[in-house]
């Protein structure tokens, strides 16, 4: 069956990189190993100029009857003076909460070719590949009550961390789905020796865990996993981990690999539909002049052939094409060393594209 792809570009680098990914996607639908049908929309600052909403009706409805989402990114300076509720981030916050995207999954990979592009050692990054799933629409950043008030003649602010058991078991069901096309292992980080939170967490992980025999799951205090991350990165292959927790930590994962042009991200609800994005922003220091590295973008396009249109093979086919790019020593400005090529935005795209069709 024809599987829907929404596509929308955003703002800033946003049309440029999106523009690198849809070549590819173009390719393998002529190609026939792709059976998609692809429709734009604008969304973010792009919303707002076009339709006076970062999220216009039409393009959250095309995200209703869409498959899969890939998304650019959204943001830039001309926004920021906007009133709250217009503001290009809305957007994105609306499609996540309005599509039930309680899932993000935030890989640090590190090619082999790039190690020497991370703070840390070599021998301890290279090869680095964790996929750290955050709970993305709970806990401690919606809870209620929330606010600042007067409390014994000063002002006292507060928020509430809480998670419903279902709203942990589907994110733990998610971990486990994914660890199962992966290296069979789940880390589920927490602060049970302090939080009740926490410990209904982890009682409720326990639980999910039976019905994966076959994926072993460990349990993390958040402290030692930031430390752990940062001392051994590759002993992790999945981590799963609540909203705050996992804001923190996935950045840190990501920094890991030094180089934030190259990672991809997904967001997906309880049937597997997803939106995918590259980690960054809009980058506008650097929007129209033809230097973005796309390769976040079209490794989101990778992503999404993986969880949400069930097609690993196609998928691996395009991160193997990353490889042999970097291999031959091609690098846009963001990931630039010595004795390599540098290259732009289209010219990345391109070397994909050769290396994806031989
Ligand atoms: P940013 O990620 O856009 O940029 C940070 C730095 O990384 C910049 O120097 C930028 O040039 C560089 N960079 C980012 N992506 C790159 C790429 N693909 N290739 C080469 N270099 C790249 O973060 P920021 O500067 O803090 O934010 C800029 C705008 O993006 C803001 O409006 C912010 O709100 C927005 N933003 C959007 C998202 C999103 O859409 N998901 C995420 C973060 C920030």
């Amino acid at each position: 069956m024809t599987q829907k792809i929404a596509i929308l570009p955003g703002d800033g680098i946003g049309p440029e990189i999106v523009a690198e990914a849809v070549k590819l996607i173009d390719f393998l639908k002529a190609e026939g190993s792709l059976d998609v049908i692809t429709e734009e929309a604008p969304v973010g600052g792009a919303g707002y100029d076009a339709a006076g909403d970062p999220l216009p009706e039409a393009t959250l409805k095309l995200a209703r009857e869409s498959d899969a989402i890939l998304l650019g990114a959204v943001g830039g300076p001309q926004y920021e003076s906007l009133p709250r509720d217009k503001r290009p981030e809305k957007g994105l916050l609306g499609l996540r909460s309005e599509l039930t995207l309680f899932s993000n999954l935030r890989p640090a990979i590190l090619y082999p070719q790039l190690a020497d592009a991370s703070s840390l050692k070599a021998e301890i990054v290279a090869g680095l590949d964790i996929m750290i799933v955050r709970e993305l629409t709970g806990g401690i950043y919606f809870g209620a009550p929330r606010g600042i008030e007067d409390r014994n003649g000063e002002r006292y602010g507060y928020n509430t961390a809480g998670y419903a058991e279902s709203e942990i078991e589907r994110i733990g069901r998610s971990a486990f789905d994914i660890a199962m096309k992966r290296g069979k292992s789940v880390c589920s980080v927490d602060k049970a020796n302090v939080l009740e939170v926490s410990e209904l967490w982890r009682e409720v992980m326990e639980r999910v865990a039976k019905d994966y025999p076959e994926v072993e799951l460990s349990h993390m205090y958040v402290d030692n996993a930031a430390m752990q991350l940062v001392k051994w990165p590759k002993q992790f292959d999945v981590m799963v981990t609540s909203n705050m927790f996992g804001d923190i930590l996935s950045d840190a994962a990501a920094m890991l690999t030094g180089s934030i042009g190259m990672l991809p991200s997904a967001s997906l609800d309880a049937n597997g539909k997803g939106m995918y994005e590259p980690i960054h922003g809009s980058a506008p220091d650097i929007a129209g002049k033809g230097v973005a590295n796309p390769l976040a973008t079209i490794l989101s396009v990778a992503m999404m052939l993986r969880y949400s249109l069930n097609n690993s093979a196609v998928a691996e086919r395009i991160e193997n094409a990353v490889g042999k790019v970097l291999d031959k020593g091609l690098r846009t400005p963001d990931i630039m060393s010595e004795g390599c090529e540098e290259v732009g935005t289209v010219a990345m795209g391109d070397a994909v594209l050769e290396a994806l069709k031989a």
